[in-house]
């Protein structure tokens, strides 16, 4: 049985080898992951400062699973009234899904944030309790400003795409305007990613701060 539940008590539980604790973190970012399996699991170990050498530091796995958890409730409860509503908007007779998709639904090839599928890094910094907040507050109608993602109100970067120009929030990389020809276009990494040396956290050093000497070269 592969519940979320289930896993982050794995997680917990300083009875197990630490590498088992942490593929339990990695099978509950499989089920919850709101930047994305992959940023998500970046961004985990920056907020919980999950160190290289996970001996250095236990308990940032029981931190990154509780963040991971605060926001699976908040998402969960908004997701549960979301499909309330569906159900009776479709005994009313409205079948037809209300555009905009809530946030959980989209599909990330089409979907603003399809960069952080595409690398790793580039994610907002929130943590993901007030990520999944912020969206769910936009989904009610809410207007924060600047990012719908990040809230970065910067100027935007600008990106080719060979024919036309995307406009990128600075901070997290999102869709702020899209290509005039109306086709979501891939997002390339500045810096090309090794998923594996991500997932050793290739990019933190053992007391849980960013590797000041990676990437090398
Ligand atoms: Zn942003
Ligand atoms: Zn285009």
């Amino acid at each position: 049985m592969t519940s979320f539940l289930t896993h982050r008590t794995r997680v917990h539980d300083d009875s197990l080898p630490l590498h088992r604790r942490h593929s339990a973190l990695r099978t509950c970012l499989t089920v919850f992951a709101p930047y994305g399996l992959r940023a998500t699991y970046h961004h985990l170990t920056l907020s919980a400062a999950i160190p290289r050498q996970l001996e250095a530091d236990p308990d940032a796995l029981v931190w990154a699973v509780e963040e991971l958890h605060e926001a699976r409730v908040l998402w969960l409860a908004r997701a549960e009234e979301y499909a309330a509503q569906r159900r009776a908007e479709k005994r009313a007779g409205r079948r037809a899904v209300p555009d905009p998709r809530p946030w959980w639904l989209r599909s990330w090839w089409e979907s603003p944030n399809r960069a952080w599928f595409e690398d790793p890094f580039r994610h907002p910094s929130l943590r993901l309790p007030e990520y999944v907040r912020r969206q769910n507050a936009i989904l009610d109608g809410a207007e924060p400003p600047g990012c719908p993602a990040c809230g970065d109100d910067g100027l935007p970067v600008l990106s080719s795409t060979g024919h036309g120009w995307v406009e990128l929030c600075r901070g997290c990389a999102w869709v702020l305007a899209p290509c005039p020809c109306g086709q979501r276009h891939r997002f390339v990494p500045e810096t090309p990613f090794n998923w594996n040396e991500i997932w050793q956290r290739a990019h933190m050093s053992d007391d849980g701060t960013p590797n000041s000497h990676w990437p090398a070269g």
